[in-house]
């Protein structure tokens, strides 16, 4: 409801009382019920591998959660790991997850399969989003959810960039971004070995030092049973990259479209 108030002066009628009333007890009872619904909730999980000394002393699911908070105000966001009870994965805080964030490397294998059981139910049949970063690629929630190998054919830290380019401008993913260049980035080559997209919002052109050019994909979305699934190649433990502005907007973009399934 709009309400316009009157010049000074006029004085209100008994209408605009009634309209101004209306409106503000309509704005207390939204957020009433705002308060009552329990805010959204993002869960970012990290395994803890990060070194200290370097770009993410406070480890990477840190730094992620950092921009999703400044852009999210909203949204309750939280961090989780390996050393978390029950992994970060525990039955009452999946349960109240709208979106997993998932970033690993080294030890994969210390997840319990239970927890992955537990997150592609939550995923497929409740309607969990996920987004994996990076060396999560080969994360056992990500390939569980993928059902492929999710191998790159190559990996490489040889002072590549990344020119990053908006392929979908529509996409819910790549609002509010522009194309970007990530000055130092670990390479990873096609193919992906995973199942067909349905969007690539974000691809872009590895440039060597030599001046060669090899295209990527950079950020992919799939519909995994009644969930919403985003993949973020870049993100590798010493480069800043997470922290870039740009980076930070796809992942509150991505975080509220992987949410929007439920
Ligand atoms: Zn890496």
């Amino acid at each position: 409801m709009q309400t316009t108030l009157r010049p000074s002066g006029k004085g209100l009628s008994r209408r605009d009382l009634f309209g101004l009333g209306a409106t503000v007890f309509g704005s207390a009872v939204a957020r009433i019920a705002r308060a009552g619904q329990s805010a959204r909730r993002v869960v970012v999980w990290s395994e803890g591998t990060a070194p200290v000394d370097k770009v993410y002393p406070d480890d990477v699911n840190t730094a992620i959660a950092a921009g999703l908070r400044r852009l999210l105000p909203e949204w309750q966001v939280e961090t989780a790991g390996l050393d978390s009870p029950e992994q970060g994965c525990t039955e009452e805080s999946l349960q109240r997850c709208d979106v997993l964030i998932w970033w690993g490397h080294k030890r994969h294998g210390e997840v319990k399969d239970a927890y992955v059981d537990r997150i592609e139910r939550r995923v497929k049949q409740e309607g969990m989003g996920f987004i994996a970063v990076h060396s999560a690629h080969f994360a056992k929630p990500n390939k569980r959810l993928m059902g492929t190998r999710c191998g790159w054919a190559a990996y490489k830290t040889d002072g590549c960039r990344l020119e990053v380019e908006i392929k979908e401008p529509n996409h819910p993913i790549s609002a509010g971004v522009s194309a970007f260049t990530l000055p130092q980035i670990e390479r990873y080559s096609e193919p992906y070995q995973v199942p067909a997209p349905d969007a690539v919002p974000l691809a872009g052109t590895y440039v060597y030092p030599d001046g060669r050019r090899e295209p990527t994909r950079v950020g992919l979305c799939w519909t995994i049973g009644k969930g919403r699934m985003f993949y973020f190649a870049p993100g590798h433990e010493t480069y800043p990259n997470l922290n870039r502005p740009e980076v930070q907007r796809v992942f509150a973009n991505a975080v509220q479209w992987a949410a929007a399934s439920r």
